[in-house]
């Protein structure tokens, strides 16, 4: 008799995206003629960069000849996007990565899942609420969790809630803690963390014998000066953090996949007797074990990102996203709602007017202006009574999108 992993059974049923699809999918057939403008799910709308698709072109046709035929690449990587990430996103920073701390992946959705099982079950795992689903679900099929209580929460994970009074930067626990789950420009809140608030957490991790696990997808969006890109800005962050990056955010990779993982070699786990392990290491090995290389042609695209053209044009298509963003902070202000985020990453935090839930306003914008965006309590119990709108769209799709919540409510 096969017996199935039961952690899978303590899931909740209705993961966030599809049950926003099956209300936007059942709103539809009712409604045929009906224009939904969707800024709900975090995916990219603008063209792929010129510089970027000329050298995907390139290398597709190599891939064609003999010569120029790249079969099983290295699992972490090919050195020559590796040694392009070690210069310019850690190099230019003041920071000294190794190529041997970087692995290449295929999405940081993959890195941020897989990274939790080469690390013991009896660890304590805290992330903040709201949070991305990633993080606390991987952990459940894992087993470290216990059930879901009535409020969505799970046993065993030490929920962080970020708000505006704490500017959407945790407190520190005050219970023990081991692995330590932080995303900074944060999905969904766009809040930032600064440096000395995020030295805060180094410190703790190192007292503590934690670490963090940091998720820096959303970097390229940071706007303001002496805003952290990476963990490793922070002394001593090398011994307590791995940090996640993406090109899909990036340079619109969404669809495209390629990411990567930086495991410091200083970076020490310890087994139950208290002997230490480098992490570098396991991570490799299970890397190496489980994954066969993103495609030469992503990373042949990746690497066309750091090309002095391809730095231009990518953050071109970020201003035009960004552009988006204040747009709707400022159709948002003028309304009157209370919004976050929008400076430093593609996404604005509203509050829901009236006190209304976030599935009630999902609903009611759906209903009345055919917009669609993210109820806050997917995110965590603490986002009830929030509203996610992502700056991904069409420019146009999102100035229609303000007159109709302009139309909405007046407040
Ligand atoms: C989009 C996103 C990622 C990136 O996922 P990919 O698999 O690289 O496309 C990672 N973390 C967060 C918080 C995200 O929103």
């Amino acid at each position: 008799m096969a017996t199935i992993n039961e952690n899978f059974l303590k899931l909740q049923a209705g993961y966030l995206f599809p049950e926003i699809g099956r209300r936007m999918r059942a709103f539809k057939t009712a409604n045929p003629k009906a224009d939904v403008i969707s800024m709900g799910i975090g995916d990219v709308t603008q063209p792929i960069a010129a510089e970027i698709v000329g050298a995907m072109k390139d290398a597709a046709d190599k891939m064609g000849t003999r010569e120029g035929l790249h079969g099983y690449g290295p699992e972490q990587g090919y050195d020559f996007l590796r040694n392009l990430i070690a210069d310019n996103d850690y190099k230019s920073r003041g920071v000294d990565i190794d190529i041997d701390e970087i692995f290449v992946s295929d999405g940081a959705k993959c890195d941020t899942g897989n990274m939790q099982e080469i690390f013991g079950l009896d660890n304590v795992v805290a992330v903040t609420d709201p949070v991305y689903p990633v993080y606390v679900d991987t952990n459940v099929m894992a087993g470290r969790t216990g059930n879901a209580k009535d409020n969505g929460q799970y046993d065993g994970i030490v929920y962080m809630p970020i708000n505006a009074e704490n500017n959407f930067n945790p407190e520190l626990p005050t219970e023990k803690v081991d692995l330590i789950y932080l995303c900074y420009p944060n999905n969904p809140t766009g809040a930032v963390i600064d440096k000395k608030s995020l030295a805060k957490w180094v410190d703790f991790a190192k007292e503590n014998k934690a670490i963090i696990l940091y998720d820096a997808a959303y970097e390229a969006y940071i706007s303001e000066p002496d805003i952290p890109h990476s963990i490793y800005e922070i002394e001593g962050a090398k011994e307590v953090a791995i940090e996640f990056r993406s090109f899909s955010k990036t340079a619109g990779f969404t669809g495209l996949r390629c990411a990567f993982v930086v495991v410091p070699k200083q970076l020490k786990a310890y087994t139950k007797a208290g002997d230490v392990v480098a992490v570098n290491q396991i991570w490799s090995r299970r890397h190496c074990t489980k994954f066969n290389g993103a495609s030469y042609i992503s990373q042949a695209a990746a690497a066309a990102v750091y090309s002095e053209r391809g730095k231009k044009q990518v953050k071109d298509v970020i201003a035009i996203y960004m552009d988006n963003a204040v747009r709707i902070r400022k159709a948002l202000s003028d309304l009157g709602y209370t919004i976050y985020g929008g400076v430093n990453a593609p996404y604005i935090w509203m509050k829901t007017p009236n006190g209304m839930s976030s599935w009630d306003f999902f609903d009611t914008l759906l209903e009345k202006t055919h917009l669609v965006g993210t109820p806050g309590s997917g995110f965590g119990l603490a986002g009830e009574g929030y509203f996610r709108l992502t700056a991904f769209g069409l420019p146009e799709n999102v100035d229609e999108a303000m007159k109709r919540i302009a139309k909405l409510y007046t407040l």
